[in-house]
């Protein structure tokens, strides 16, 4: 685990992925990608066709997979 680098700016690395979940938002039948917000307690996104919002909790009482139905 290399920690040397964290804390300093407020972005992460560059090196390091973005951590998504792919999401099929059944309202428009439609496949994407949602990432995490900058609380990282959280993945946000909307659906690309009509913009319903989605919100994914992480960790305690949220999920830990990583492929939804959003309803
Ligand atoms: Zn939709």
């Amino acid at each position: 685990m290399d920690t040397a680098n964290s804390g300093a700016g407020g972005a992460p690395a560059s090196r390091e992925p973005r951590p998504f979940v792919g999401i099929n938002f059944t309202c428009c039948n439609v496949y994407r990608r949602i990432y995490k917000n900058r609380a990282g307690d959280a993945y946000e996104g909307s659906c690309p066709k009509c913009l319903k919002k989605v919100k994914l909790m992480i960790g305690a009482g949220g999920t830990s997979n990583r492929f939804f139905d959003a309803k």
